[in-house]
């Protein structure tokens, strides 16, 4: 855990400059309004002395607070992130030979380890694999619109037919080839 050592004003001091790599690392509960938040939650900051800070949501909707409208904190972490919804929706979007890390750095404006994090969270995977996944699904979608495989391969990074084939394989099972039937 990475608060273990922090003090009541660094968690505080991170919740009222939203700081998202915190998100689920602790809850504050506001005392004012009976709300609890994640420390991403853009709400306007309450008063140090009107915050307490909780390890679990658990602790806080047991403490009385209710979930926040703004960063739906009840449903945390279930919910993704909204950048990061919106990440997802874009990527597809981006044609093939400009899939990589610096596209999901550029479109995802938060810090690297934020989004190494988020994804291994929410998508279960990391950003490179997570980019290796829709190249091959583009990948696909060429090579089922009649695109030569060299083409195929060079728009997915490879600098041979042999070794996008070989990825290709291992991923699905099956050669490039049996698909363009
Ligand atoms: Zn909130």
């Amino acid at each position: 855990m990475k608060i273990q050592n922090k003090t009541a004003l660094e968690l505080y001091e991170l919740y009222i400059l939203n700081n998202s790599d915190f998100d689920g690392e602790f809850f504050v509960g506001v005392k004012t309004t009976g709300i609890f938040c994640i420390p991403s939650c853009t709400s306007k900051a309450p008063l140090f002395k009107n915050v307490e800070f909780f390890n679990t949501k658990k602790e806080a909707i047991q403490s009385g607070y209710r979930g926040c409208k703004r960063c739906k904190s009840e449903y945390y972490p279930m919910l993704k992130p909204n950048w990061l919804q919106s990440l997802t929706r874009s990527l597809t979007n981006i044609p093939l030979d400009e899939l990589n890390i610096n596209k999901i750095q550029e479109l995802s404006m938060v810090s690297y380890s934020t989004v190494h994090r988020n994804f291994k969270k929410y998508l279960n995977t990391t950003p490179n694999n997570y980019i290796q996944n829709l190249k091959m699904k583009q990948a696909i979608k060429l090579i089922k619109e009649g695109v030569d495989l060299t083409t195929v391969g060079f728009l997915c990074g490879y600098n041979s037919v042999s070794g996008f084939r070989h990825s290709f394989i291992q991923k699905f099972g099956v050669t490039p080839g049996t698909l363009k039937i």
